[in-house]
């Protein structure tokens, strides 16, 4: 895995936070993209991390990470998704996880998942 997308909604962005500094030495091996609220965010916290942010999520960030999928840019996928809080942009979370199946990427929705994915 070379590259690797990471997602986290509002209420989820402390866990990805938590997690990514737990393994800030495997993925800084790796080229990180994020939405642009978590990317800032990851940033902020861990500066040597590079991470690329792309637009926020429900701006369209979620698309660019699923467009980048589907052009085979993207190698794996950690989507914290918030399971108690309905999303605006909704369709573009739906969208993006179909792509990540379809095209048969790692992806993680949860830590469990995550952890299960950066130690393999
Ligand atoms: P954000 O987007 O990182 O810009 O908050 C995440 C999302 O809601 O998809």
């Amino acid at each position: 895995m070379k590259t690797l997308g990471l997602v986290a909604h509002d209420a989820c962005k402390p866990i990805l936070l938590e997690w990514v500094g737990e393994h800030v030495q495997a993925l800084s091996q790796l080229t990180l993209y994020a939405t642009g609220t978590t990317g800032r965010r990851l940033m902020e916290a861990y500066p040597g991390l590079q991470v690329t942010a792309l637009k926020s999520g429900p701006l369209g960030g979620d698309q660019q990470l699923g467009a980048m999928i589907a052009e085979g840019r993207l190698d794996g996928l950690i989507f914290f998704t918030d399971p108690m809080s309905p999303q605006p942009h909704d369709v573009d979370v739906k969208a993006l996880t179909r792509l990540a199946v379809l095209y048969d990427i790692p992806l993680a929705l949860n830590r469990a998942s995550a952890e299960a994915i950066i130690l393999r």
